[in-house]
């Protein structure tokens, strides 16, 4: 089979379509015929070399990853050959005591599919059969594959520790990105005002198609007191921050008076400074969230179902074409998701989707 991999860490150079062998499951795993995987940020950081612990050479990557149960190993009971699935991934144990708790996000001894394992930039992909989830029959791979991080993120963000409120002023920093057009539309289902900002004309214009009710310019560099004129002065209850340093002072600028900013993501940098006086005397929150649990990814794929979420697909490349793939990912015009896929589009599939 073909499987994208680098043998050492560093540019986009470094990727290698290989052809190797067809793994076998294990006891406990199912083998995945994959139809579409989703690009994320942490694919480049893993090939740089720069995430916290470097990952293991050779390395696949591709953390959402949607196709058919092609084989089951010993032991592995209740998921059968031939259904469609997507993997939750963030891996867990299932006995801790988060687990137990229903965070699975951050089991004692949860890996991240595709980070901490090998993932799904592949003809095929291992994954443990308990973290497997059946799709329903109007979810196509590829809207699965766009939602599998990216929307459990958005919603346990948002719901799960946010708690977002229905009339709440909610601020979606880079509502763009793949993360940000989840969180438009989830903020909006859970009747919020949603505000959320890009860095041009074409995507904010793209944003109040998808809900935005205010968009602004993150490209200005006072664009915090924006958000606070557009609040009449108050600021927004919910700050959904990803973006770390570039980003952190003028969120936190637009962050109401007891409210609560969540940020899951740093990938301009993670080191940030604040003034811990506006903190306390504003009574503010700072909640740090993890990825999501398997019960909001549960709940995304029923909303993407239903129709009402709205999968956002910037672009498909052939498996061949992850390095251009990535490139595209980096690219600061890209709306939504980036997707690797050999799989011919289905009528209708994506919607309105622009490709
Ligand atoms: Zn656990």
């Amino acid at each position: 089979m073909r499987a994208v991999r680098f043998h050492e860490y560093g540019s986009v150079d470094v990727l290698r379509l290989d052809e190797i062998p067809v793994p076998e499951p294990g006891p406990g795993e199912v083998l995945l015929k994959v139809a579409a995987c989703g690009v994320n940020r942490v694919d480049i950081l893993s090939r740089e070399g720069v995430t916290p612990r470097k990952v293991p050479l050779p390395h696949t990557s591709g953390s959402e990853a949607a196709g058919t149960v092609a084989a089951v190993g010993p032991g592995v009971d209740g998921v059968e050959v031939g259904t469609r699935v997507v993997v939750n991934p963030t891996l867990s144990c299932g006995r801790c005591t988060p687990c137990r708790e229903g965070r699975d996000n951050v089991c004692r001894y949860g890996r991240v599919f595709g980070v901490e394992t090998t993932g799904a930039y592949a003809d095929y992909a291992l994954a443990p059969a308990s973290q497997v989830i059946a799709l329903p029959d109007t979810v196509p791979f590829r809207a699965a594959a766009s939602v599998a991080v990216t929307g459990s993120t958005a919603w346990h963000m948002l719901v799960t520790r946010g708690a977002v409120a229905p009339g709440e002023d909610v601020l979606i920093v880079a509502g763009g990105s793949g993360i940000g057009v989840m969180g438009v539309q989830i903020a909006k289902l859970a009747g919020a005002r949603v505000l959320a900002t890009a860095g041009s004309a074409e995507k904010r214009e793209r944003l109040r198609d998808l809900g935005a009710d205010v968009v602004i310019d993150h490209t200005q560099p006072d664009w915090g007191r924006q958000v606070r004129h557009a609040t009449g002065g108050k600021g927004a209850d919910l700050v959904f921050e990803h973006v770390g340093t570039a980003t952190w002072e003028q969120s936190l600028q637009a962050l109401a008076r007891n409210g609560r900013l969540v940020t899951c993501g740093a990938h301009s940098g993670s080191t940030v400074s604040f003034d811990l006086w506006h903190l306390f005397v504003k009574e503010q929150t700072l909640i740090g969230s993890f990825a999501g649990t398997r019960r909001d990814l549960e709940r995304v794929l029923a909303l993407v179902a239903a129709g009402r979420l709205r999968p956002v697909i910037h672009a498909t490349f052939p498996l061949a074409e992850a390095p251009r793939a990535q490139i595209a990912l980096e690219d600061r015009t890209v709306f939504g998701k980036v997707l690797l896929t050999d799989e011919e589009r289905r009528d209708g599939e994506e919607g309105s989707v622009r490709q």
